[in-house]
């Protein structure tokens, strides 16, 4: 399988060269060159496979030529080793937990996943790979733990100075050995913005080797399509009208979902549910994209003001509006409401959903209400541990600390401090 760049003016590339690269040389992100639906009964009869079948029938068109199957199996298993449940919270409303890897969000999927196949490209090189990643605060985590000391690749993540939970502070900044914590003075955007800059600088591509390891990159992207069919084997029978709410930053998550689809997986809408960080949301009703300065809220791994890969979306449709429209629902919701939510579905059914689920919550319940014919799925992006600060005085109510959690508080932060673009790039140059 080729991939190119939605700049269109660089070279197509395989698998191995797309990962390595994280973006194209003209900064266009990588697309794959065609997308084949699974046979026609795969989905029909997913009851019979295991979840590292699915997965693993999921990616290998993707990974084709570029790892043998065989390795590449080991690679999914490997990635998959904690569960993906589906709970009930009210009639026809699903939370699908994606918090039972390390780092308890999502992101360790493609994290893992992402890390494995660096290791397996780097298997017989002596050079050094810089993963160079910006994190609003679960990427880094993940990131971070999927890495640590796979050989060849150094990994450099750039966070928010008081903008990321103390948990996913901890998680980003005592890993050590091959990982390495900036902390920037400044928002998430300007991390962005420097990470960024680098790749686009070539006094220092000319010297480090850099990838990236944000959703952008497509091993970190396209493995988040396998929890949406694991969520679809899990839903009760007869299974009616389909749709996932996915509460969205930079948009790789339900694009991924929708890459799912895509393959044939049965879903008949997505909505992506955003907090007041707007932008697509407004694109929805009049087909405008305009990027606006991201605005700090409780959902802050969705803080974001020009998601990266809603251009993965426009591509999938051909940037055809209403084909867009079709398949897509987008709503946004204002802190308060988060909070609102939180505090009703504990009070009801005693689930505690962390911020960024609860807005999933919201998007699906807004959905339903003019859908009675369908049922729903709200991913579960994170542990709401990972954002105590937010859910113990909203439900009034602590939380007992997982073991993950526990051990990684008891550590030492280790970051360095940078407040501009030329501190990051001697930092590049001269720690090689
Ligand atoms: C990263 C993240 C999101 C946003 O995911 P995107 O793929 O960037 O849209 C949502 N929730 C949590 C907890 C996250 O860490």
């Amino acid at each position: 399988m080729q991939f190119y760049s939605l700049n269109h003016r660089s070279q197509k590339v395989n698998f191995k060269e797309a990962v390595i690269r994280g973006i194209a040389p003209d900064k266009g992100l990588y697309f794959p060159e065609k997308i084949e639906a699974l046979k026609n009964d795969f989905f029909k009869n997913i009851d019979q496979f295991s979840r590292h079948e699915i997965a693993f029938q999921m990616i290998r068109q993707f990974a084709e030529e570029a790892i043998p199957e065989t390795e590449l199996r080991v690679i999914v298993e490997d990635t998959l080793n904690f569960d993906f449940p589906l709970v009930k919270i009210e009639k026809d409303v699903f939370s699908l937990e994606l918090f039972h890897g390390p780092t308890m969000a999502f992101k360790d999927v493609g994290g893992r996943f992402m890390a494995r196949c660096l290791s397996y490209f780097n298997r017989h090189s002596d050079e050094e790979v810089t993963v160079l990643v910006a994190t609003s605060g679960d990427t880094g985590g993940a990131v971070a733990s999927g890495f640590l000391g796979v050989k060849g690749v150094r990994v450099v993540i750039l966070y928010p100075s008081g903008k990321v939970s103390e948990v996913q502070e901890k998680q980003l900044t005592t890993m050590g050995q091959n990982i390495r914590a900036l902390e920037v003075d400044g928002t998430f955007d300007d991390c962005q913005a420097m990470v960024k800059n680098a790749f686009l600088d070539n006094t220092i591509t000319d010297e480090v080797q850099l990838t990236s390891a944000n959703s952008i990159n497509v091993a970190r992207w396209l493995p988040q399509m396998f929890y949406f069919a694991f969520a679809y084997k899990q839903l009760e029978k007869p299974r009616k009208n389909l749709v996932f709410s996915t509460p969205s930053g930079n948009f790789g998550n339900i694009c991924a979902g929708i890459m799912a689809q895509q393959l044939g997986l049965p879903v008949s809408r997505f909505i992506a549910s955003t907090n007041a960080n707007r932008v697509v949301p407004n694109f929805m009703k009049d087909g405008n994209y305009e990027p606006m300065k991201s605005v700090a809220t409780i959902s802050n791994a969705m803080d974001v003001g020009d998601p990266s890969n809603f251009i993965r979306i426009r591509e999938i449709y051909q940037n055809d509006f209403s084909k867009i429209k079709e398949n897509l629902a987008s709503f946004s919701f204002t802190d308060d409401q988060t909070r609102e939510a939180m505090r009703k579905v504990f009070k009801e059914s005693g689930y505690i959903m962390d911020p960024h689920g609860a807005v999933g919550y919201l998007g699906l319940k807004k959905y339903l209400a003019t859908h009675q014919d369908a049922q729903g799925i709200f991913l579960e992006t994170a542990h709401p541990v990972k954002f105590l600060e937010v859910v113990e005085p909203v439900i009034e109510t602590s939380i007992d600390l997982p073991e993950q959690i526990r051990q990684v508080m008891g550590r030492s932060k280790k970051a360095l401090n940078i407040s501009s673009y030329e501190e990051l790039k001697s930092y590049l140059l001269e720690t090689q």
